[in-house]
């Protein structure tokens, strides 16, 4: 029955996040890494946004128990994933655009206009960050100005445009959504941190391309030590807790190539498996 198998297959796509979540060698492929992470979440949404109404599509006259059990909780799952995906999806989006445009309001209005969309507030914490979006903005404290040498101070705006040149407010806004719409028992929260921590990695690479690595490491300690929370944006955070591994991934090797193809090639198999399945029950 291939509604069974398309919430089997669910149940494995998701079980797979908490395997991921252990090998901090992908982290060294973060672009691949995240495409994962999107390709699994994606398709364990679709495998059970399928699976109940493939269950009513042909239903026999007298079903076994079974493939009523199967009937009932893949009805159930698809329901279930369609509200998930409707309400969050709205409020997520919503609630992220209102904070933002609020936000940027605050920083154009207390901040110092540099440039068309660099802010400078008057604060005495170290700090800088990015506000995504239509309307981005960088903004950057006075403290940070003074405390930071050229080359890190470099190194900084050069990773927050980053994540407002490659929009990676938009990457974990979806892989939120996704997340947020499957069952709760099944999924692991590590899974948002460990995506968020990709997109620092992300920005960190192409920060890395114009500084070099001495000065973005070096401001990654500065903005860490300076105060826990540094670099957050709404929608774009790294934790605290992951300055060490962003600075050990910034002198780690480069993957072999054979990681980056495996990454891909699990991306695209995972992609392939509900539209296969839905193709197999089609008669
Ligand atoms: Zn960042």
């Amino acid at each position: 029955m291939i509604a069974a198998l398309l919430l089997l297959c669910a149940a494995a796509l998701l079980s797979v996040p908490h395997l991921l979540v252990r090998i901090e060698r992908l982290r060294r492929s973060p672009r691949a890494a995240l495409f994962v992470w999107q390709a699994l979440s994606l398709s364990a949404v679709l495998c059970l946004l399928t699976a109940g109404p493939i269950a009513w599509l042909r239903p026999r006259p007298l079903p076994t128990v079974p493939e009523v059990a199967v009937l009932v909780v893949a009805s159930v799952a698809s329901l279930g994933v369609l509200v998930h995906l409707l309400t969050n999806g709205h409020h997520v989006g919503t609630r992220i655009r209102a904070a933002r445009d609020e936000h940027r309001q605050l920083v154009d209005l207390v901040g110092r206009h540099e440039g068309q969309h660099t802010r400078v507030l008057p604060s005495e914490r170290v700090s800088a960050y990015c506000v995504p979006g239509e309307g981005s903005r960088l903004v950057i404290t006075e403290a940070a100005l003074t405390a930071l040498p050229g080359d890190q101070l470099a190194a900084v705006v050069a990773h927050e445009e980053a994540h407002l040149h490659e929009r990676h407010d938009l990457v974990l806004e979806f892989f939120t959504v996704l997340h947020t719409a499957t069952p709760r028992l099944l999924r692991t929260d590590r899974a948002l941190s460990e995506v968020a921590l990709l997109v620092e990695v992300l920005a960190d690479r192409a920060a890395r391309e114009q500084v070099g690595e001495v000065a973005l490491g070096r401001a990654i300690v500065s903005l860490s030590e300076a105060a826990a929370g540094s670099d957050l944006t709404p929608g774009v955070s790294a934790g605290a807790g992951a300055a060490a591994t962003r600075i050990r991934l910034l002198v780690a090797d480069d993957p072999a190539p054979w990681q980056t193809l495996v990454l891909y090639v699990v991306c695209t198999a995972a992609l392939v498996v509900p539209p296969a399945l839905v193709a197999l029950s089609v008669p």
